[in-house]
Parts: structure tokens; sequence; C-alpha cells
């Protein structure tokens, strides 16, 4: 990204370095957040940037809240703040620590698998965790013939397609409003419009449209695939800033949003001009903690889910003649 910045980021990247702020941003930040972080990335790739923060005094996590979270368990006290505390996931309010430990009681032995996108509360009584990038790694390093799987019924059904674990949902209620916009008619429309182009679906996207992308997976598994792929031209059904994304830092290939108004309202809550405050005040109120007695737990699962790989190198994808 190379647009000259203004003078309200001018103002932010001269405190970032005042204050040796590590600026974090997920992947659906607008592009002016994404322009000041030090690094910008999917979950996985965030929470173990999290837990490198050697040699900074401050974490500034742009991201909802369950994500500025996972980075204050991880980052070996340094203190994370979050731009807008309100920043709240709506898929993670589907399952909390009283629903898991109900199927665990109908579901004995079964070992639960938790998405990142969950409480504190939620993940202290999980057994591991995953991103998307991580999930059908991280359920089949298990070794179990079956799990429990959530909040996300979209992303249970990509990784029980991809494994041969029987994978119960902890709710089948379970999605993003974001991602549960995509429609599959609207990319095959897109694909015929677009014929050269290579469509790629995240996983909390229906299992329909699933069928209908070239690639499934996480935001990571998207960034690799447009700069390693020979393709010019994407299809992404993902939210817009990704989109965004991808279109400024690759001007030489064509991004093609799968629906341009797939807009997390939650992540766009983020401002830089909360970054600039809490630069120069440190606010106590963005100041971001979890409960010390299950910060241990969702530490011991968290760096588990760090060790493993992630979902790889982007796929290749042959070239059309
Ligand atoms: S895009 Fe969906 S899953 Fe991600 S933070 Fe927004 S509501 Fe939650």
């Amino acid at each position: 990204m190379t647009s000259e910045m203004t003078d309200l980021q001018k103002r932010i990247m001269k405190l970032k370095n005042e204050r040796k702020a590590l600026i974090l941003a997920h992947n659906y930040q607008t592009l002016d957040i994404q322009e000041i972080a030090d690094f910008v990335g999917d979950s996985l790739q965030l929470a173990r940037k999290s837990a490198e923060g050697n040699g900074f005094d401050i974490i500034i996590f742009a991201g909802v809240r369950f994500m500025a979270e996972m980075a204050a368990v991880l980052a070996n006290e340094i203190p994370v703040y979050i731009p807008a505390p309100a920043a709240l996931c709506p898929l993670a309010a589907y399952v909390n620590a009283e629903t898991i430990r109900k199927v665990r009681r109908e579901h004995p032995g079964v070992p639960v698998v938790i998405y990142v996108n969950t409480t504190a509360d939620a993940k202290s009584e999980a057994d591991y965790i995953c991103t998307s990038g991580s999930a059908v790694e991280v359920v089949e390093s298990i070794g179990a013939d079956k799990v429990l799987f959530g909040p996300d019924a979209n992303l249970a059904e990509y990784v029980r397609r991809r494994t041969k674990v029987e994978v119960i949902d902890i709710t089948s209620k379970g999605h993003c409003y974001v991602h549960q916009q995509f429609d599959e008619a609207q990319i095959l429309l897109l694909k015929e419009e677009h014929p050269n182009a290579i469509a790629i679906a995240h996983p909390e996207c229906p299992p329909d449209v699933q069928d209908v992308a070239d690639i499934v997976g996480s935001t990571g598994m998207m960034a690799r695939t447009v700069v390693q792929s020979p393709h010019k031209k994407f299809i992404i059904a993902t939210e817009l800033g990704m989109v965004q994304q991808l279109q400024a830092c690759h001007p030489e290939k064509t991004i093609i949003p799968a629906y341009d108004h797939a807009v997390c309202r939650q992540m766009k809550k983020n401002k830089l001009e909360q970054i600039l405050e809490i630069l120069e005040n440190l606010p106590e109120a963005n100041l971001v903690s979890v409960p010390k007695d299950k910060e241990e737990h969702i530490r011991t699962i968290l760096e588990q889910m760090n060790r493993v790989k992630g979902q790889g190198p982007a796929v290749p994808v042959p070239v059309e003649s």
C-alpha cells in the first residue's frame, strides 16, 4: 500500500515509535488502519505476532475483542489495548462456558474444539482451540474419532468434509452474519462473467458457496494464493477489508468482491482517532484483560494451537490455456 499518509497517520507513526508500540491489525480493518499497522494478518498470524512482542512497551490490537483478548493472554505481560472496546463478534455470542459444559455432559469423553471466535469464558472450558486456517490440522492432530466443534456451523462442515473425524456441532445455529450473506448463485454469475477468475471463499461461508468456490480458505490463505498464483483475476468471498487490501497490495491483479456489502460493522468500529488517543493517553477503558483464573488454561490451548502449522502454502491452481 503506497498512498500518501494523512497528517493523522503521520502523527500516529511518530507517536508509535516514541511509545514503542506494536500495532497489529486484522485483515478486515479499514485500509487507513492497515497502512499504519506493523503487521496485518488473520487470527492465527496475529496470535503468533502477539507472542513475539518483546522489545515493545504496548500492543495496540485493531480487531474484535476476542482477538485482543488472545493477544493479551499471549503477550508476555505487555499491555494490550483495543481501539474500540465495544467491537464484539456476534458469532462469539453463540456459545459460553455453560453451553460447553452441557454438550460435554451429553457427549462424555468427546474432546471440545472451539473456534477462536469465542469469549474467554467459552475458551476456558475448551480442550483445543483453532482458527479457520488451522481447524483441519488441529482436529486431525487430536487423534480422536469424534470431536465437539463450535460455534461456527459452516466451519464445522468445512472440517467435516476434510477429515475422517465425526464433527458434532456444539450449536447448529452459530454463524457469521457477514459470511452468511454470500450466495451460491452470485458466485456462479461472477464466474460466468469472469471465466478466468479464481473464486476463493472463506470457510465461514455457507456450504453451497464453498461448493462453487475453486478454493476455500482463511484470509491468510487468500493473501498467499493471490501472491503465488499466476492467475490475474480473483473473486473473493469474505469481508470487504480483505478485498480492498488485496487490491491495494496487488494493483497488477483484479480482485472482485463476491458481494460488495459484506462489511463487518464490529471490525469497522476501530478508528485511527482511537489509536491516537491510546498512544497519547493510554486510557484504562481500552486496556484488555482476561480473568486471571481463566488465563493459564487459555494460554496453554493457544500455545498448543500456535504449534500447528496452519493452512500451509496456497493451493496451486493450474493456469488455464
Ligand atoms: S466478520 Fe463475522 S466472524 Fe469476523 S468478527 Fe465480524 S461478525 Fe465476527
